[in-house]
C-alpha cells in the first residue's frame, strides 16, 4: 500500500517551541479562563490579523453562533448553503431562518445580485462566507446593509490572513468570525475568534463566552461556555510565528497545481481576486465531466484508489442536510447545486512534496475517457 496523502494535515510547531511555550503554566497553575496565554495570543493576532477589536473563543463555531446572540438577532437570515455545517447550524441554533441565497459561479461566494429580492420585513442580517480564501463582494454587501438597515457576520474562517485593499479582512462587516481548527491554514488546535466594529459588543461576547457571567454577583446573559484554555493560546502564538512561511509553501504548492491544471479543458479552477492577498487556504477544481471526460466522482475515487484523500467540499449543501427535513429548496440555488455536485478540493498543505502534487495531477488527468 502507497503512503496516504490526506487532504490536509495540522500545521505543528516544532516540539520544542511548544514546551517552552507551556512550560510557565506548571509554575502559575493557571490554564484557562483569560490567562496570560490569551492575552498574549489575542494581542499577536490583533497585530497580525490587522484589526482593532478581536475576542478569542473555542472554536470558530462558537464564534458564529454568540455573534448572532450578542447582536440580538430575530427573524430572518440570508445566508449561502455552499458552506461547511457551522454557519447555518449557527443561525438555526439562534433560533433564526436561514434564508438561502445563490452563489456566485466563479468565487463561490453571496451572488450579491440576488439578495435584494430576497429581503423582507423580517430580514436582520446577511451571514455571506468567504470561501476557500475567495473574499465576498464587500462593498455591495455593505451597500446593502446600511440601505435595508442589516447586520453583517462575516464567516472568515477560511480567510485566516487575507487581506483586501491592504486591509484586514477581519475588519469588514459589523462581525468576523475566524476558525483555528486543525485543518485549517492556521490552528490552536481548535479556536476562533471574533472581529468586530463595536466596542459594546466585544463586552457582550466576552460575558456570553464564560455563561453571560457579567461580575462575580451578576449574570445578565444566558450565555455558554467557549472560552480559549491555555494549552490552545500557546499552541496558536507558536504557530503564528510560522504562519507567513507556511502560506508561502502553500502558495508553491498551488502554482504547482496549476502548472498542470490550468487551461484543461472541463476544469474550473479559482483564480486569487483582484486587490487580495490570498492565504492559499484550499485548491478547488469544478469537474465538468462532459468536455473534461470524468464526473467529480469518478475523480474521488480514482484518487481515493491511489490513497489519496480529496474532499467534496462543500457536498452535500446545507439546505440538503437531513436534520431540516426538507424545509429549504435546494433548487432554490441552482448554481450552489451545481458547484456542489462537480467540486473537489485537492490535498493542500504547506509541507506536501511537490512530487505528490505531480502525481496527484497525473492521476486527475488520466481520468479522462479518451
Ligand atoms: C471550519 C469552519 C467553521 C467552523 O469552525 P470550527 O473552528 O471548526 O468550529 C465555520 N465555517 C466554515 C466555512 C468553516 O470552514
Amino acid at each position: 500500500m502507497e503512503n496516504k496523502i490526506l487532504v490536509t494535515r495540522s500545521s505543528m510547531p516544532p516540539y520544542e517551541e511548544y514546551i517552552e511555550e507551556i512550560k510557565d503554566m506548571w509554575d502559575s497553575h493557571w490554564i484557562t479562563n483569560m490567562g496570560v496565554k490569551h492575552i498574549e495570543f489575542q494581542e499577536a493576532l490583533k497585530k497580525y490579523l490587522m484589526v482593532e477589536n478581536i475576542d478569542l473563543l473555542t472554536n470558530g463555531h462558537m464564534a458564529l453562533e454568540l455573534s448572532m446572540q450578542a447582536l440580538n438577532l430575530q427573524g430572518e437570515v440570508i445566508t449561502t448553503p455552499f458552506t461547511f455545517a457551522s454557519t447555518t447550524h449557527a443561525i438555526v441554533r439562534n433560533g433564526l431562518k436561514p434564508v438561502f441565497c445563490d452563489i456566485d459561479p466563479t468565487d463561490f461566494t453571496i451572488d450579491v445580485s440576488k439578495i435584494e429580492k430576497l429581503i423582507t420585513d423580517r430580514t436582520c442580517a446577511i451571514a455571506p462566507v468567504h470561501v476557500y480564501g475567495n473574499i465576498c463582494n464587500i462593498e455591495e454587501i455593505d451597500r446593502l446593509a446600511r440601505k435595508y438597515d442589516l447586520k453583517v457576520i462575516y464567516d472568515a474562517a477560511h480567510t485566516f490572513g487575507v487581506q483586501y485593499k491592504g486591509k484586514g479582512i477581519g475588519e469588514f462587516g459589523d462581525v468576523s468570525c475566524f476558525s483555528f481548527h486543525a485543518t485549517k491554514v492556521f490552528n490552536s488546535i481548535e479556536g476562533g475568534a471574533v472581529c468586530f466594529r463595536d466596542v459594546h459588543f466585544g463586552e457582550k461576547i466576552y460575558d456570553l463566552k464564560n455563561f453571560g457571567i457579567h461580575d462575580a454577583e451578576s449574570v445578565q446573559a444566558v450565555g455558554a461556555n467557549a472560552k480559549m484554555n491555555e494549552f490552545c493560546a500557546a499552541m496558536g502564538i507558536c504557530n503564528l510565528r510560522h504562519v507567513d512561511e507556511e502560506i508561502a509553501k502553500r502558495k508553491i504548492v498551488v502554482e504547482r497545481y496549476k502548472s498542470y491544471l490550468e487551461g484543461i479543458n472541463g476544469l474550473q479552477l479559482s483564480p486569487v481576486q483582484d486587490d487580495v492577498k490570498s492565504n492559499y487556504a484550499y485548491f478547488p477544481v469544478v469537474f465538468d465531466e462532459k468536455v473534461f471526460g470524468a464526473s467529480r466522482n469518478e475523480v474521488f475515487a480514482a484518487l481515493a484508489e491511489h490513497g489519496i484523500g480529496a474532499r467534496k467540499y462543500f457536498y452535500p449543501l446545507t439546505n440538503s442536510f437531513e436534520c431540516f427535513h426538507g424545509e429549504y429548496d435546494i433548487n432554490e440555488t441552482p448554481v450552489a447545486l451545481k458547484i456542489s455536485k462537480r467540486v473537489l478540493t485537492l490535498p493542500l498543505y504547506a509541507d506536501i512534496s511537490l512530487e505528490d502534487v505531480d502525481k496527484i495531477c497525473d492521476i486527475v488527468l488520466k481520468c479522462r475517457k479518451q
